[in-house]
């Protein structure tokens, strides 16, 4: 028994200062002194030698597991040691190296589009108001003048839900539903994200509007075209020249779409004006007597104006891009430029 004892010791004393990290060693720990550990086992038999050896392998074995938890406690002490050591080598800090940079995002060209225009607008008065995407046929046509079977539906190819609810194919709707909740003066621009089937180099079938209105007493064509002047001129230089060509909208009567100078070419023609020396940039016009009442407000009392713009238009014309779809695939070659 006594030869076994030594054993056990000198293995334990082996795999002990093989030990290399903290759990190992709590691993060996249980293999020596565990409820199942070799040294444990052994004493479990000292009961049954005779009354004689008990005594002397009994005393020895507490020195070995005195011995044992010692060389233990002494291995614990010597990883943790060489564990902070390491820890603070792989924690020290270089301050010669040259710092990371963080990546820096930007807004999307859209945004910083969409930012310039609200921003030009509130400076003339204009308050933010928006309405829902999915909306109904009738904000979305019938309020606006255009009823079910008018062939105005088919300038706008639509999503339909059902017979009564599309994806809104402009931002037209939400002056009617500003109109039935606030009476006049009215005085709002409109942004969001309007659905059309329509899909090629230059049409998306989710692109943004910006639309605006504006109903008070005595509210002309003049003020259509002052404030619409102001607003070429922040957006596109003071120097740009614009002109208003007659159009038809079912909403306003008279309504006139404005070009402004191709400033690629400076309106001698070019491709991106298709040789025409002009760039079509928004439609307006009058807001048709008929719609006023679908909100019952009085044509006699007020008028107004309304008008509504493409802003991935305005972003190709301002950034000189001729495709629609790189503001939508994400591409950060693409963003990053802006
Ligand atoms: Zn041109």
């Amino acid at each position: 028994m006594l030869n076994e004892l030594e054993k056990v010791q000198s293995e334990a004393a082996v795999s002990i200062s093989q030990a290399f990290t903290e759990k190992e060693l709590s691993d060996t720990r249980v293999r020596i002194l565990g409820k199942k550990g070799s040294l444990t086992q052994l004493l479990k038999r000292l009961g049954t030698l005779p009354e004689t050896d008990r005594r002397e392998i009994g005393k020895r074995a507490n020195q070995v597991k005195e011995d044992l938890e010692k060389k233990i406690a002494v291995a614990l002490l010597q990883i943790q040691e060489r564990e902070r050591t390491e820890a603070l080598e792989r924690e020290k800090i270089d301050v010669t190296l040259p710092g990371r940079r963080i990546p820096v995002g930007n807004r999307h060209p859209l945004t910083q589009i969409l930012d310039e225009i609200i921003d030009i607008f509130s400076r003339l008065g204009f308050e933010v108001v928006e309405g829902p995407e999915v909306e109904l046929d009738y904000y979305n046509f019938e309020a606006l003048n255009i009823p079910k079977g008018h062939p105005a539906r088919e300038m706008q190819a639509t999503f339909f839900f059902s017979e009564d609810v599309v994806l809104r194919t402009h931002t037209s709707p939400v002056q009617v539903r500003t109109m039935e909740k606030k009476r006049p003066p009215v005085r709002v621009i409109c942004p969001g994200a309007v659905y059309r089937c329509d899909s090629d180099p230059t049409h998306s079938p989710m692109f943004h509007q910006v639309e605006g209105l504006l109903v008070d007493k005595g509210i002309t064509f003049a003020d259509l075209k002052g404030v619409l002047t102001i607003f070429v001129h922040q957006m596109f230089g003071k120097e740009t020249r614009l002109r208003f060509r007659p159009s038809f909208f079912p909403f306003t009567e008279p309504s006139a779409e404005i070009d402004i100078e191709c400033f690629i070419c400076g309106g001698k023609g070019c491709g991106v004006c298709s040789n025409t020396g002009w760039l079509e940039i928004l439609g307006s016009g009058m807001v048709d007597p008929a719609v006023y009442q679908f909100v019952n407000y009085n044509p006699e009392e007020v008028t107004g104006f309304a008008f509504g713009m493409g802003i991935e238009r305005i972003a190709m014309l301002k950034f000189g891009i001729n495709d629609i779809r790189p503001f939508f695939t994400n591409d950060l070659r693409f963003l990053k430029q802006f």
